[in-house]
């Protein structure tokens, strides 16, 4: 059973439809990348989630059941309009913030002293919010939605507004999230980094779904007729009527081939080809990057 689901989610604004027939399963301990350029439905989709708006139709569930305004307790959010206020200082607000997720004062203290250092902003405690920079707010912010140890945490572009660097601490903190069982659901318009953290993922386009499922899983799909060959020693492949030779490198003692087979060839007539060039050492298939599935699909609907 899926950890959370929207059933065709339907939102409108006026006669203009920001999601059309949406639904995401999202397994229990996954990272799940709801992805899509500017304008696509994914904030309108996470408010939606979040009971901060209605769908017009449309159901949602978490753990099987209806989700209801209770269950906000079991989530963690964070807003794509990042928000502290500014005049008040961060360890004082990070405590009230906490608390109001229902932590003791105890608690709460333990829980941010252990990520403030971990984030490397133990020196900003007493600071004021105004005084830190964009980065540092919304670390400060990312610390305070997930601080309660919600079962779903929900990130709406959590790297814009970070640096590189601070880019690849907050993914490896995503990480660190899902090992210690929670399940993310996180927002972006950068289709750069999704192998490295997805396990499954929706692509909505002009409000509507138009690829959902596992990474792995669409990968395979859309492997086509590509693969990849790694032969002992320097040698020289040539293609024939049954396969055409892309790319084909030798080092280090071994050459690697990305090869293209005919239609209705087997991969065993293709290794039986292959295998009198010399020992076979590694056969894939070559699998494509997200993004150039993405340019695929969203150019094959155009
Ligand atoms: P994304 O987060 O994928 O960039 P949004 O969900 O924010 O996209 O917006 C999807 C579309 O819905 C956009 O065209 C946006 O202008 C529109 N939209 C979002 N919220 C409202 C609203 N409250 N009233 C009218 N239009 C809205
Ligand atoms: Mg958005």
């Amino acid at each position: 059973m899926p950890l959370f689901e929207a059933k065709n989610v339907v939102k409108q604004f006026g006669s203009f439809t920001a999601l059309d027939n949406v639904s995401i399963s999202v397994p229990a301990q996954c990272i799940y990348g709801l992805l899509g350029p500017n304008g696509a439905g994914k904030t309108t989709l996470i408010r939606i989630i979040n009971q901060i708006t209605g769908p017009d139709s449309g159901e949602l569930f978490i753990n099987g059941k209806k989700l209801t305004p209770d269950d906000v307790q079991f989530i963690g959010y964070l807003p794509e309009e990042r928000g502290l206020y500014k005049k008040m200082k961060v360890g004082e607000q990070a405590l009230y913030l906490a608390q109001l997720k229902g932590l003791s004062k105890t608690e709460a203290m333990k829980r941010l002293k252990y990520w403030f250092r971990k984030l490397d902003i133990v020196d900003w405690w007493g600071k004021k919010v105004e005084e830190l920079s964009k980065g540092m707010q919304q670390k400060v912010q990312f610390i305070t939605t997930i601080l309660h140890e919600p079962l779903l945490i929900i990130f709406d572009e959590p790297f814009t507004g970070f640096d590189p660097v601070n880019t690849n601490t907050i993914k490896n903190e995503i990480l660190f999230l899902r090992e210690r069982g929670a399940t993310i659901i996180f927002s972006t318009h950068n289709m750069g980094s999704v192998e490295e953290l997805c396990d499954n993922i929706t692509l909505i386009n002009k409000a509507k779904t138009i690829l959902e499922g596992s990474v792995d899983e669409i990968r395979k799909q859309w492997a086509g007729n590509e693969y990849d060959l790694t032969l002992k020693g320097d040698v020289r492949l040539q293609g024939n009527n049954h396969f055409s030779v892309l790319d084909q490198k030798s080092e280090d003692g071994k050459t690697s081939v990305r090869i293209k087979t005919a239609d209705k060839v087997s991969t065993n007539d293709i290794l039986n080809f292959t295998m009198r060039s010399g020992e076979i050492i590694a056969f894939n298939p070559a699998l494509p990057s997200m993004n150039e599935i993405f340019i695929r699909v969203v150019e094959s609907r155009n």
